[in-house]
């Protein structure tokens, strides 16, 4: 219901504050380094933002862990911890105009959806935890009768998040929800390429009352504030999102050091398999389209790759070619651009070489394939599709994490399967087909921690997210999430 404000001139006003969030308080790096943080609409500096390193590191796991020693929130009663995340959740809707801009800026996607997603889903996902905390219940196990066994669960302690840059105030709210509601004390280390919502959210959280040491946030590199992290001897578990490749080196830094829990939420290559029976084509074209070139294509869960009966696959082609002109990459501060701008420089270049790579293995370039509004000093790749992909190409194999779309055909659902299969990914996954048993045989075969039968799109808070194989071992979202950042205790009490 609010008047949509002018997005250059707030852009143009707006105050940005680059320093760490330590105990309750802003912090320059203990070193005073500082990185340049740089916008991918246009390229204008945004800020120089505090590059912490392992002092800094330091220095925020012993305010976490001083906090959650005197329980200066594991102890607050749970209708009083649930009162103050719904008030920080409030804090961020109050807030909203600002955290959107600031997102848009800072990692280049439209600010309608920065506005009307990101900002809606992250203050939905903290205020649903919030509203979950006082309906828990611990258990009673089936001991005999001169014992009484207690099953609760307790806060691990000290949780050290990193996140990547595709959906900053989102994947920190996966994150900090579950883990400042169950009573953890958190470090956050948001990527390099997108610091500023992160920054932003750790003062709303003091403003609703969440104790200082309990919420802190370190920007900085992956491999120094983020290794740090991993490898600390203090935190007790780490919840990260990002690539298969840093999900790995999480994985063996957690286990070199301290043995602590890590849980990995990795890429993916999502397949989408319409049948000739899919009951509702233009629903199919309309959700192939519009999830992968959604978010620039920076998607995880992205149906990056398509898999069409070939009986259809031409009527298929037609009607996506006829949707691709409104995703033309536009403006990210115009309400009407639904495609932005790629996050930075070394992304382009990724996104671009794989295009490269299809065109040279044989794929049929059917839209876009370049990069397009150079003269803005910004970041811009053209809604790509290509036709006649193999299943052995590169850009039917790896995850591109940007605006294309790898059309393949198939004439034998099972073979279709088998190849939707046959990737070291499986994150999410689609079947479209009217025969009630031919979505079912096929979604039970597919390995995919998400699989989606006539339609891509539903999601929603009280669903786990996550995935199998080297799409990562953890699942975000859902009471589920509650398992990763809580330990179980057995009391057994002689009675
Ligand atoms: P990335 O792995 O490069 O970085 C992710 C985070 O890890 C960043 O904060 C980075 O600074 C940090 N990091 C990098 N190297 C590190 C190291 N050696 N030690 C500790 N931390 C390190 O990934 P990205 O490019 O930021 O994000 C894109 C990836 O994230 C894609 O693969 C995408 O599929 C995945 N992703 C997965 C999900 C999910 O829920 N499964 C959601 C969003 C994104």
């Amino acid at each position: 219901a609010h008047a949509i404000p002018n997005w250059h001139h707030l852009a143009r006003d707006l105050k940005i504050d680059g320093r760490a969030f330590i105990n309750g308080r802003r912090a320059d790096a203990r070193e005073s380094a500082t990185f340049a943080c740089h916008s991918p609409i246009d390229g204008r500096l945004l800020a120089n933002v505090a590059r912490c390193t392992g002092a800094d590191v330091d220095a925020a796991v012993a305010a976490a862990r001083a906090a959650f020693e005197d329980r200066r929130w594991a102890s607050v009663a749970p209708a009083k911890r649930k009162k103050t995340l719904i008030k920080f959740a409030d804090l961020m809707l109050q807030h909203a105009p600002e955290l959107a801009l600031l997102e848009t800026l800072d990692m280049g996607k439209p600010i309608r959806y920065a506005r009307s997603v990101d900002v809606q889903l992250a203050q939905n996902c903290i205020r649903w935890y919030g509203e979950a905390v006082d309906k828990i219940y611990d258990e009673i196990a089936p001991a005999p009768e001169e014992a009484l066994a207690l099953i609760t669960r307790e806060p691990v302690g000290v949780v050290a998040a990193i996140i990547p840059w595709n959906y900053p105030m989102l994947m920190a709210a996966w994150k900090i929800a579950p883990a400042l509601a169950a009573g953890n004390s958190v470090v956050l280390k948001p990527s390099e390429k997108a610091p500023l919502t992160s920054l932003r959210m750790a003062e709303l959280a003091l403003e609703a009352g969440i104790p200082e040491g309990v919420f802190n946030v370190l920007p900085g590199y992956g491999n120094e504030a983020g290794a740090a992290l991993a490898l600390h001897m203090d935190v007790d578990c780490i919840g990260f999102t990002g690539s298969t490749r840093t999900g790995k080196q999480i994985v063996q830094m957690a286990g070199q050091s301290n043995l602590k829990r890590a849980w990995t939420e990795l890429g993916g290559k999502s397949a989408n398999i319409v049948c000739a029976d899919c009951p509702d084509l233009d629903a199919a074209v309309s959700a192939a389209i519009g999830s992968i070139y959604f978010n620039q294509g920076e998607s995880c869960n992205a149906p990056s790759r398509l898999f069409v009966e070939a009986s259809i696959k031409d009527a298929f082609i037609e009607k996506a070619l006829a949707m691709m002109p409104q995703y033309a990459p536009g403006d990210p501060l115009d309400e009407s651009t639904v495609m932005g701008a790629i996050v930075d420089e070394v992304q382009l270049r990724t996104v671009m070489g794989y295009i490269d790579s299809g065109k040279s293995a044989g794929a049929k370039l059917l839209h876009g394939g370049a990069q397009t509004r150079i003269d803005t000093g910004g970041y811009y790749v053209e809604p790509t599709l290509f036709d006649e992909v193999r299943h052995d190409m590169q850009i039917a194999r790896e995850e591109i994490f940007g605006p294309v779309l790898s059309v393949l055909s198939f004439t034998d659902v099972h073979e279709a399967v088998r190849q939707a299969n046959d990737t070291p990914y499986g994150l999410h996954a689609a079947v479209w087909t009217a025969n009630i048993s031919k979505a079912i045989t096929v979604s039970r075969a597919l390995r995919a921690g998400t699989v989606h039968v006539n339609q891509y799109d539903n999601d929603d808070i009280t669903v786990p997210f996550g995935g199998y194989k080297q799409s990562g071992n953890g699942r975000d979202k859902s009471l589920h999430a509650f398992d990763k950042y809580t330990e179980l205790k057995t009391t057994w009490i002689q009675v």
